[in-house]
């Protein structure tokens, strides 16, 4: 509640557009993962990795757009991009230039893809990945687990909106059983949709075993292995898949790929993604008018070619692995039970001494300590997901990982008590 209330005083101007936007939007939202209580900042402006909010505050942004911001605010290179696409026109209702440059690029990344197709966003990618699934074997059934995020239709954590396909739901880490279940499913199964690493699940990062246990049974009953790698992709120059050495069948993409505007992305295994060939009598239908627009190839582009180089990519992870290490330090020296999991550059701080397993797992820890620390790291001038995930971008350096270790230790050092 004091929290609440320091926050409601020092962001009036924020409050006052919040009002105003409950008129037109529910709850003055249209995106359900940024709104916190009182009611979230709003913000004027970003430059590198730093925002500034409705009321003047100035913040390091480690919330990094949940992943899409790697390049920070108005990199220089993107904008160039961006500016170069509205010179030459951005509906030209025909294939571009740019889109078999940034396909070629992506393809050369990413072991799993022989080829790729491009759509509007993460969510879109993973349910064109299923349908191909669906379609490539004749089966129905789509195996999940339990507190995945793949999208606003693909979320199973309790929500009643999903896209109705006919799922099976296994238990995230629990190599035994989730095979057990894939072979049990047998000839039913189409595919198998998991992140090597739970983004927005926590930064939960899934065992070798039991990822490797999902290739093997998948191979077995010839069920498809989807790996969505939206926010996992940046982990290594060759994505997670490619760091674990486990290549999926299909792999989708989304978020910084696009340079930070709209963008997704499926692709994989060429027997798989050739039946999409226009070219072929019962070739399979996938458009979007939007799926090759200029200003994403062109950002997206520039920024893999420029600036998210494999160097660069190896360079922002160990940064990510030093910082989570500072933070977990700092959570020792004191003896207190938090404990921060990630992988590279994505983290997130819960509650409790070990890394939890799963979703559901890191659900049932208390999440009010959490909510507490996201506006006490505000108030310390650092911005971070609600439910407590840090995610760096590239301007980011000493400064800014100083700056949230400092902000950190005060929260940890003032809520001790409730810790
Ligand atoms: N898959 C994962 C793992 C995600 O984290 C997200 C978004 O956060 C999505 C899919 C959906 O992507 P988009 O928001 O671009 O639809």
């Amino acid at each position: 509640t004091e929290a609440a209330e320091r926050f409601v005083a020092a962001n009036p101007k924020s409050k006052a557009i919040q009002e105003q936007a409950e008129k037109a939007m529910p709850g003055g939202n249209t995106r359900t993962v940024l709104h916190y209580h009182p009611f979230p900042l709003r913000f004027a402006r970003g430059e590198g990795c730093y925002l500034w909010d409705a009321d003047g505050h100035q913040l390091v942004d480690f919330l990094g757009e949940y992943t899409a911001g790697l390049y920070g605010h108005s990199e220089p290179v993107i904008r160039e991009a961006i500016k170069q696409a509205a010179d030459d026109g951005w509906v030209l209702g025909g294939p571009n230039l740019l889109e078999a440059r940034l396909a070629q690029t992506i393809v050369d990344r990413f072991p799993a893809l022989e080829r790729v197709r491009f759509t509007n966003s993460g969510t879109e990618a993973n349910l064109m990945a299923i349908a191909a699934a669906r379609a490539f074997t004749g089966r129905d059934r789509v195996m999940v687990f339990k507190g995945g995020y793949h999208g606003g239709v693909l979320y199973f954590g309790g929500s009643p909106l999903n896209a109705p396909f006919d799922y099976v739901m296994g238990d995230y880490n629990d190599a035994e059983g989730s095979a057990a279940l894939i072979r049990e499913q047998g000839d039913r199964l189409a595919c198998v949709l998991v992140e090597p690493m739970c983004g927005s699940g926590g930064c939960l990062p899934g065992s070798v075993e039991f990822l490797q246990s999902l290739r093997d049974a998948t191979r077995e009953t010839g069920a498809l292995l989807i790996f969505d790698e939206v926010m996992t992709s940046r982990l290594s120059p060759e994505g997670l898949h490619g760091l674990l050495g486990i290549t999926p069948d299909l792999l989708t993409l989304g978020k910084y790929l696009g340079g930070g505007l709209s963008f997704g992305a499926f692709g994989g295994r060429a027997e798989i993604l050739d039946r999409f060939d226009p070219r072929r009598p019962d070739g399979w239908p996938h458009a979007g008018t939007f799926n090759n627009n200029v200003f994403t190839m062109s950002a997206g582009l520039a920024g893999l070619t420029h600036k998210y180089t494999p160097e660069r990519a190896v360079m922002l992870n160990a940064a990510g692995d030093s910082l989570r290490g500072r933070l977990n330090d700092a959570i020792a020296r004191r003896g207190l039970p938090l404990v921060v999991a990630g992988r590279g550059s994505m983290m997130a701080v819960h509650p409790g001494t070990t890394v939890p397993m799963s979703p559901p797992e890191a659900g049932r820890r208390p999440r009010k300590l959490i909510d507490l620390m996201h506006l006490d790291l505000i108030a310390g001038g650092v911005y971070t997901a609600r439910r407590g995930m840090a995610v760096l971008s590239l301007p980011m350096g000493a400064a800014e990982f100083d700056r949230f270790v400092a902000a950190f230790e005060e929260f940890l050092d003032a809520r001790r008590p409730v810790i």
